[in-house]
């Protein structure tokens, strides 16, 4: 595959020099921290060079063997090639699940999704943001909370898991047009078959959004959504690695919702897609469907549990009490106790240590200074960090925040 240690690759001979610069000192910076950002990765060198390409030269508008510019035939190639990876590292049949490539990034693609299948209006079911729902599952500052109406839904105060029976009676009661399930800063396993059997009790269709998953489930250490949803979105430059970009698929039926949903993306949203950012999403999908990167998404979990395990030890308060993928979800506040999300990832920052400021259900605090930080491993793990490199960042995590503590 690539090096490791040297994720990071540098153009040598650009002529605009005042962008060159900033690049290659950016390139610094992302060599000299510890990036704990859950939604951050590193990309492979093939993955930059598909994206550097010319095809973004080139004009595609419609879908492959129908677009409306003449000269796609490489194009069309390049997009087929993308989808037929993209079935084979779900394990999926072509002749149940369609696949669109074409959405711009994660946001556009759960956009086009309700576009194409949910009337104006109609009702939303997502987790609210300060629960760990993504914007675009209905907040009211997103378009998705404006054009629609959502029915927000969070954990369960006690334990910060889901209550599926809680949501159960939510969704027989609102009648949402489609439920939504997951989420940006939920730790742990979602029972994507209670989510089927909410849907069905309510009439609902069921999206499951699987931004930060991606990588997990095609490294089979999470479980995969897609026997239970109607449709799946998730971004592509996660825990799976690859450049910004989403994918929608799509369950193939006499419902027609991948029709809709292709005509949502284009023409309803989109102009051309960026064919060099699907050739780079097919690259990636090429290598995450390798031996190595199955053991890469193992190791993703390895660290996330030795870095919860060990902050945990050191007396911080592991939202939910631990996780079951790449992304851990720290009470630094403690009720008073701790410090804030805020001061927490700026000391962590000025240490070298890149973090997120983060609600956690149910937060005393302001979402501009929150009661805790969010915490993933997957770029690191692409870095080549086992446990015990972990167990250290946990070490200086815990010093960085009880210089204030105490
Ligand atoms: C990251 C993310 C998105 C949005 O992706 P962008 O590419 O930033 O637009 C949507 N949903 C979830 C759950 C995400 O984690």
């Amino acid at each position: 595959m690539f090096s490791l240690k040297e994720p990071i690759c540098y153009t040598t001979d650009m002529k605009d020099t005042q962008i060159k610069k900033l690049i290659d000192t950016e390139k610094k910076r992302q060599k000299s921290v510890i990036n704990l950002i859950a939604s951050e990765n590193y990309v492979s060198q093939d993955v930059l060079d598909a994206l550097g390409s010319e095809l973004t030269n080139k004009y595609a508008e419609g879908y492959s063997g129908a677009r409306y510019y003449g000269g796609n035939e490489i194009i069309d190639k390049v997009e087929d090639l993308c989808c037929e990876r993209a079935l084979k590292l779900f394990d999926l049949n072509e002749n149940e699940w369609h696949i669109n490539t074409q959405p711009l990034s994660g946001s556009p693609a759960n956009l086009a999704v309700y576009v194409g299948l949910v009337p104006q209006g109609a009702k939303i079911m997502g987790m609210s943001l300060d629960h760990g729902g993504h914007l675009t599952h209905g907040f009211k500052v997103s378009a998705t909370g404006k054009f629609w109406t959502q029915v927000p839904y969070g954990v369960q105060k006690e334990t910060e898991l889901l209550d599926y029976e809680a949501l159960k009676n939510l969704a027989i009661a609102e009648k949402p047009a489609i439920i939504v399930a997951g989420y940006t800063a939920y730790p742990r396993k979602v029972d994507w078959k209670k989510f089927r059997e909410i849907a069905d009790a309510s009439g609902a269709l069921l999206m499951v959004d699987m931004s930060h998953l991606g990588g997990l489930v095609a490294g089979k250490v999470y479980p995969s959504p897609f026997p239970y949803a109607d449709i799946v979105t998730t971004t592509t430059h996660k825990t799976l690695r690859g450049p910004r970009g989403a994918l929608i698929f799509v369950r193939k039926d006499e419902r027609g919702l991948d029709k809709k949903i292709d005509k949502a993306v284009f023409p309803g949203l989109q102009g051309g897609p960026h064919m060099n950012q699907t050739a780079a999403i097919a690259v990636a999908l090429k290598e995450a469907s390798t031996p190595a990167f199955k053991k890469y998404a193992g190791q993703i979990l390895k660290n996330a549990t030795a870095l919860a395990a060990e902050l945990s030890k050191r007396g911080w308060r592991i939202v939910s009490g631990g996780t079951d993928s790449h992304l851990i979800l720290v009470d630094t506040w403690m009720n008073g106790a701790g410090i804030s999300g805020k001061e927490a990832s700026d000391r962590l920052e000025a240490a070298g240590i890149i973090v997120n400021k983060n609600t956690i259900p149910f937060d005393s605090r302001s979402p501009v200074d929150p009661s805790g930080i969010r915490l993933g491993t997957a770029a690191e793990t692409t870095r080549g960090k086992k446990e015990k490199d972990f167990k250290k960042i946990a070490e200086k995590i815990d010093q960085v925040l009880n210089a204030k503590k105490k």
